[in-house]
């Protein structure tokens, strides 16, 4: 059973409803539902939309760069890796300045690329916490020392979380396939008590991915069993100091290019492997403290418990694609479920700088966002409940209570209630 602890912990993170109505998000979702109101009600009208009010996405995905020094059995972005594209710093921190003033809260740095691999990775982590953002990083783990070289600059709720998916440096070595110097588990877990020693209150992961036989990333592509060093996974990280350990389930990529859950993809039946993985949690679990925590998250939790159907049942629009976006070197995406796919494209990779930088020849041009027109093609032309259809969609509960403001008949003040800060921004 959960510890009371662990519960909390676990429905912050992924109450995603309950961190759109803290105060920091309320005016930046209230203006967003109005204009929606106002467009959905022009429609009807039959006469031209409003623009799209002076709002941005409230969280990021920020992908700093395609490179990695991995070549993960199990990577969802293996097809988009070490490509020849790249950020513009200049224009990448001229996005990120439009996007707060437009009342961006958290940044993720993440994505189809290892983050420390960025050039100006510590100097990055330093503009963001300067301009007062939560600030995450998912890391493979090669690179601690640059991630503890700032991590003076993370306050409070900021996270740093490694992609280890092993118990084991044999299963690590099979599954990551690490390049250049001797990289080993070991190494990579000392060197992490280096980020917590620097600064305390920086939440330090374990992040594990459970993958068993049968699982493949594409056709053809299998990947290595790592399913029974979920306990010996847990007490290495509650040995090193990391704060929690956190589960998720294998997910693949589907034909059209969305990550999908496919719970059939296994070479033994699903009642068994669901046995396996609840076993495997259960050991887990036992492990728990006062200052250790072991999250299961809310993917493993569906495919465990059979549900995970009804997060494949979007609404036609996903409001969510507004409020959180992916700018990576491949451009700007409406979700990281959709990453580097056309369809989800918001625009080029500096589609929220000001395109009146781009042409400053004609020094009267109207300023523009490129990402706010894409962002509104988005809203009107991705139909979500097709897209997404096969989509285990941890938005789905928020986008569907999203959609049920939108389409009320009473007005917006009498249904939105705000809500504590709960302290976590990122979405
Ligand atoms: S419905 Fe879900 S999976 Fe689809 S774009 Fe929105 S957040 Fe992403």
């Amino acid at each position: 059973m959960d510890s009371p602890e662990t519960e909390q912990h676990f429905a912050a993170m992924h109450d995603f409803t309950a961190k759109l109505r803290q105060p920091s998000a309320m005016p930046v979702v209230r203006k967003y539902l109005q204009w929606q109101r106002e467009v959905r009600a022009a429609c009807v009208k039959g006469v031209t939309a409003p623009e799209m009010p002076s709002i941005g996405p409230l969280s990021i995905n920020l992908d700093l760069t395609t490179a990695c020094n991995y070549a993960c059995d199990h990577c969802i972005d293996w097809d988009a890796l070490n490509v020849a594209v790249r950020h513009d710093d200049a224009r990448l921190r001229e996005a990120i300045q439009n996007l707060v003033r437009r009342g961006l809260q958290s940044v993720i740095l993440l994505g189809g690329g290892e983050p420390t691999l960025y050039p100006g990775f510590g100097s990055m982590v330093r503009f963001l916490k300067e301009l007062e953002l939560q600030v995450a990083v998912v890391t493979n783990g090669s690179n601690n020392e640059k991630i503890a070289e700032v991590a003076e600059y993370f306050t409070e709720g900021d996270w740093v979380r490694l992609s280890l998916d092993s118990g084991s440096d044999q299963t690590f070595q099979d599954m990551h396939h690490p390049k250049g110097r001797g990289i080993d588990l070991d190494q990579i877990c000392s060197s992490a008590q280096g980020i917590k020693r620097r600064n305390p209150a920086v939440q330090l992961g374990y992040s594990f991915v459970i993958t068993w036989q049968g699982s493949e990333r594409e056709q053809g592509a299998g990947v290595v069993e790592n399913l029974d060093e979920m306990e010996s996974a847990t007490l290495r990280a509650k040995q090193y100091g990391f704060d929690y350990i956190s589960f998720k389930p294998f997910l693949t990529r589907a034909e059209e290019g969305a990550e999908v859950m496919d719970p059939d993809q296994a070479a033994e039946d699903r009642e068994h492997l669901v046995q396996r993985l609840r076993t495997g949690l259960a050991l887990a679990k036992a492990h728990e403290g006062k200052y250790f925590r072991v999250v299961d998250s809310i993917n493993l939790r569906v495919f465990l418990d059979g549900t995970w159907k009804d997060y494949t049942a979007q609404p036609q629009t996903c409001h969510m694609q507004a409020l959180r976006q992916v700018l990576s070197p491949l451009g700007v995406f409406n979700c990281p479920a959709h990453r580097g796919v056309e369809k989800g494209r918001v625009g080029k990779l500096d589609a929220w700088a000001d395109a009146q930088a781009e042409d400053s020849i004609n020094a009267d041009a109207h300023s523009t966002i490129p990402a706010v027109q894409g962002t509104t093609n988005l809203l009107t032309n991705f139909n979500a409940t097709t897209e997404c259809r096969e989509v285990t969609c941890l938005y789905n509960p928020v986008n569907h209570y999203l959609e049920k403001l939108v389409v009320a008949e009473t007005p917006l003040e009498d249904l939105l209630d705000g809500g504590p800060d709960c302290g976590d921004c990122f979405l």
